[in-house]
């Protein structure tokens, strides 16, 4: 787990280090629930900004304090004045963010770029994983269908195989 306090505060001196002026930040929510994204800035009715974090960010060791802070200012740059698009000053501030402290911050940032392989956010909705048992396919299904019922009946489109071992993850 990392220290959320203290690596927003590393990622707030160093962009003002450039003389990169913030807004006002009304709330930090770290987001325990399942989503595709990493971060997510919202401005508010009254001019401050609400930022969001994904969770895994800091409970997942896998990821880097310095990928999680790539994501802390990623958010923050959008505080900037005119900054809520990933074009003009938010592009210039994260270039310069890059150059002077070696982050990565982009538009897009993938799981593997994290430094996690086969990244699934959604892991945690998954309710069946079905594993063919003659390739070691594996297929996750979110909710009952025909094919978690009858999977017996469903041939393995990569080789065919009619062999799936069903295991019900929650
Ligand atoms: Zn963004
Ligand atoms: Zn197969």
């Amino acid at each position: 787990m990392k220290d959320f306090e203290r690596l927003r505060q590393e990622c707030l001196s160093e962009i003002a280090a450039l003389g990169i002026k913030t807004g006002t930040v009304r709330e930090w929510v770290i987001n325990t629930r399942a989503r595709s994204r990493w971060g997510q800035c919202r401005l508010e009715p009254d001019g401050t900004y609400t930022i969001q974090i994904a969770e895994s960010l800091l409970t997942d060791d896998r990821i880097s304090e310095k990928a999680c802070k790539e994501t802390i200012i990623h958010e923050l740059l959008h505080t900037c004045k005119g900054c809520m698009k990933h074009q003009g000053r938010w592009k210039a501030n994260a270039v310069m963010m890059n150059c002077r402290y070696g982050y990565n911050i982009k538009r897009v940032t993938s799981g593997k770029e994290k430094g996690v392989e086969n990244y699934k956010p959604e892991r945690m909705t998954v309710k069946y994983v079905f594993t063919c048992g003659g390739c070691g396919a594996t297929i996750y299904r979110k909710r009952d269908s025909k094919f978690t019922k009858y999977y017996r009946r469903y041939g393995c489109t990569r080789c065919g195989a009619t062999d799936w071992r069903k295991k019900t993850v929650n």
